[in-house]
């Protein structure tokens, strides 16, 4: 590079929409408590271990080849697990799709269904990567709203879809970073009224409370539904890199024109259905961490704080005046939360006791620091307003 001038990326042609842009970063700092990326708090077992181990070996001998294109048995074990998750859903092999993490899926469902010329429609707030991977697809945004406490109204949601008419619906249920699920209700009248495709990411459905419906079992008769998953949360497979979906075959058949060849390493493959063979043991914790969020709800209206309805493992809740000073006095006690969603709200991961413990008492501290007191956060700082997310 020799010594000349730093190059910095404004220097590059880089193209137009990218510019001025940052990375995604939800901070990966070195803290005793992480409760901002909602993660499954409990590693893998020993048995399982053991047995990733084994699948690893087992396929390693055999890395020189490229790995089964169409993650054929994969996809027959995610139908599987689906049809206990959502028992009627009736889902083969042919009905799901994989890719690493579901944001691979969401980008391969831009790249096939959206594009330049083109526009995906979702309701905010919600999961900040839709509206990145949307944009960098080349597909413009459009932001919607849901209603007052995080839910969505069906006449609502038909007018925004109408009025717009946009080739891709984002729904998100439960959502992220509310944790309110959609009745099928508001899913089926913008399924009525779409356009184009209807993609409801449940990326933390497994968490969902006794009775709520998953979109799945909308999906017969319904061509343009897309069902997106992940093992990063329940599954407690984050670093696997594992997203799927479920759909109609005709959709998957349009996503492999735009997948790269060989994107599921061997590896992964292995791993993600070593794990699937866990699954009732890893499906243990996800009730262990439902109990625990219905604890931490209960604790922190108790405390006087606004809570949102939560089927997911986070809970949203506020409101705080100076919702960065919580957060930053909460980070100096060494627990990490996420600083997201509308400007007054703050979204914890739920964790262990452990973990729940030093989350009551650095929010209790941090409060009384700042000089929040309760609901309004009357007495506290002036407003931080909108800041760029965390
Ligand atoms: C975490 C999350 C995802 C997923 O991620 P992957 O790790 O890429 O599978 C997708 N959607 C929502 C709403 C999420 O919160």
């Amino acid at each position: 590079m020799g010594d000349s001038l730093l190059t910095s990326l404004n220097d590059l042609p880089i193209r137009d929409d990218l510019r001025g842009r940052e990375p995604y970063g939800a901070p990966q700092l070195d803290v005793p408590y992480a409760l901002n990326t909602n993660e499954n708090p409990y590693p893998p077992s020993a048995a399982l271990v053991n047995a990733i181990g084994e699948a690893v070996k087992g396929v390693a001998g055999s890395l020189n080849r490229y790995p089964d294109r169409d993650a054929v048995k994969l996809r027959e074990d995610l139908a599987a697990f689906l049809n206990r998750d959502t028992p009627g859903a009736g889902l083969t092999g042919r009905d799901v799709w994989a890719a690493n993490g579901s944001n691979e899926i969401i980008q391969q469902i831009l790249q096939a269904f959206g594009g330049f010329g083109r526009t995906a429609l979702g309701f905010e707030p919600s999961y900040s990567m839709h509206p990145i991977i949307t944009s960098v697809s080349g597909t413009a945004w459009i932001n919607a709203h849901r209603d007052a406490d995080f839910g969505l109204d069906p006449e609502r949601a038909i007018k925004a879809v109408e009025e717009h008419r946009p080739d891709v619906v984002f729904l998100t249920s439960p959502n992220n970073p509310t944790g309110t699920a959609l009745p099928l209700e508001a899913i089926e009248a913008v399924l009525k009224v779409a356009p184009g495709m209807v993609v409801v990411d449940e990326a933390y459905a497994e968490f969902r409370r006794a009775g709520t419906p998953s979109a799945l079992t909308l999906l017969p008769g319904n061509p343009r539904l897309i069902v997106t998953r992940t093992m990063s949360k329940a599954f407690a497979m984050a670093g696997t890199r594992l997203g799927y979906l479920a759909a109609d075959p005709a959709v998957i058949d349009a996503l492999l024109l735009v997948r790269l060849p060989y994107h599921l390493s061997a590896v992964t493959q292995a791993v993600a259905r070593t794990a699937i063979t866990f699954g009732d043991e890893l499906l243990d914790s996800v009730n262990a961490l439902r109990r625990e969020r219905d604890d931490v709800v209960a604790w922190l209206r108790a405390e006087g704080l606004e809570v949102a309805e939560s089927d997911a493992n986070f809970v949203l809740f506020g409101r705080f005046a100076d919702r960065r000073g919580v957060w930053e006095r909460m980070l100096d006690r060494g627990v990490l939360i996420r600083e997201v969603g509308p400007p007054e709200w703050l979204r914890v991961s739920v964790g262990t006791p452990e973990e729940m413990a030093a989350f009551r008492t650095a929010l209790k501290e941090a409060s009384k620091e700042v000089g929040e007191a309760g609901p309004g956060g009357v007495g506290g700082r002036p407003p931080s307003g909108e800041r760029e997310s965390l």
